[in-house]
């Protein structure tokens, strides 16, 4: 039996039994959809119904789902060696990919460190940033500093890095390192910077950098903490009192990077070079799983001239050369398109079709920046009565909280978006 041809009953029993779905509960984990297939901008259910996927599978799948150029770049390399070591070994995939991303990015990035996912990505630079000052002789500093509503992954190194109210402290506190925070950005995007922002993270700094190794945040837009969009001119701020007080920037592009926001990075709307970098999600066009960390000279031969003599981590799947050969194609592809006037012909879309929520009295905000919608309710939704109606609407929207939003493929025509932000109005309406 082919996974296409088993009916939803079954493959949802199937799943009752033995799977546990990410945020939920294992026995009862609420509204589940079959999905079978995927191709273009649409996700087949088991009974052959689509939907428009508004999600780009939690903001990964730039291209869309089985587009013959990834296809080609997945068998090909496939053919020729799908995994290998990374501990002493190298092959043509990382070294294309690692000279790729030390090209696109600022360039005193230039060092690469490939892992499997965006949290991990993030508790490398993390560790590279105590690595860094324990190879300087600088022990003490070993904190991070956050910003509220930041999110930066679910392991418990990321987890003590995530805002501390909507994030798992709670439920993990004693476990989790105990960090810095510092009040999210209330600055607009398209504002100026007040002193006022910087106020906290200031005397944080002043006052404890003997102990911080670095600051971390998601430059210009905070994601799973909140959707929220700041000035760039705060990260401008940020690099000058990071320099000012001798501790690090560490930037998560996770959620931003490879086009989202209408620049390949979100770092470039400030023109501001981070010490360490994050890359994940986009990176293999949601093919594959990999995830990077780039590191400056600084960094890398600060930890190289430690007594550790190396940076201490390895993840068996480091490299993956499946995965290296989908982000190269998926970046080639990128870039041979005249991407940033679709994602801001995707913005302006979603602008105008999201526009018509500010009316609904359920509603506190809406806002666009990039292919990024967002429609801030004034209260959480309930998922398991939320997500169907998406479904039966044709659309793929998973809200979390108060927020329903769009980050669409970057393929998606005019059409779908239209689909796609009626349904989200008409979804709102009715709650
Ligand atoms: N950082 C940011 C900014 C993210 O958005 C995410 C995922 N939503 C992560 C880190 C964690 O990435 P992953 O889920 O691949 O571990």
């Amino acid at each position: 039996m082919t996974l296409a041809s088993d009916t939803w009953a079954e493959l949802l029993e199937g799943d009752g039994a033995h799977v546990w779905h990410p945020y939920a509960q294992a026995a009862d984990p609420g509204y589940i959809a079959p999905v079978v297939a995927a191709s273009g901008v649409r996700l087949q259910l088991a009974d052959g119904r689509e939907l428009i996927d508004g999600m780009a599978s939690w903001w990964c799948a730039i291209h869309g789902y089985n587009h013959p150029v990834m296809n080609r770049a997945v068998t090909a390399q496939l053919e020729t060696m799908s995994h290998v070591m990374f501990g002493g070994i190298t092959h043509p995939p990382a070294v294309k990919l690692a000279k790729m991303l030390a090209d696109l990015t600022p360039a005193s990035l230039d060092r690469v460190f490939f892992s499997d996912s965006g949290s991990v990505a993030v508790e490398v630079a993390m560790k590279m940033a105590i690595q860094y000052w324990q190879a300087i002789g600088r022990q003490s500093k070993q904190k991070m500093v956050a910003l509220r509503s930041g999110y930066h992954g679910d392991t418990l190194a990321t987890m003590s890095v995530c805002d501390p109210v909507t994030g798992m402290h709670h439920l993990f506190g004693e476990v989790l390192n105990k960090q810095f925070f510092a009040p999210a950005p209330q600055s607009p995007f398209d504002g100026p910077c007040p002193e006022s922002d910087m106020a906290e993270i200031s005397d944080i700094l002043a006052q404890h950098h003997n102990e911080i190794a670095a600051v971390i945040v998601e430059p210009v837009v905070q994601g799973a903490g909140g959707m929220r969009f700041y000035s760039p001119d705060y990260l401008r701020k940020l690099r000058a009192l990071c320099d000012a007080f001798d501790v690090l920037l560490i930037f998560d592009e996770i959620a931003t990077g490879f086009g989202r926001t209408g620049k390949l990075f979100a770092l470039e709307h400030a023109d501001v070079e981070p010490d360490l970098l994050c890359l994940g999600k986009s990176l293999t066009g949601g093919y594959m799983t990999l995830a990077a960390t780039l590191a400056n000279k600084r960094v890398s031969e600060g930890i190289d001239s430690g007594d550790a003599g190396a940076f201490m981590h390895g993840p068996t799947f480091m490299a993956n050369p499946l995965a290296c050969a989908t982000a190269i194609a998926s970046i080639e592809l990128l870039l041979s398109q005249p991407w940033q006037r679709t994602v801001q012909r995707i913005h302006d879309e979603l602008a105008t079709g999201l526009a018509p929520a500010r009316d609904l009295p359920q509603v506190a905000d809406v806002r666009t920046l990039g292919a990024i919608g967002v429609i801030e309710l004034r209260e959480a939704v309930n998922m398991r009565e939320v997500q169907p109606m998406f479904v039966e609407r044709g659309i793929w929207i998973r809200p979390f909280g108060k927020l329903v939003y769009t980050m669409p493929p970057l393929v998606m025509n005019s059409d779908d978006v239209a689909t796609v932000t009626a349904g989200m109005i008409d979804v709102v309406s009715r709650l």
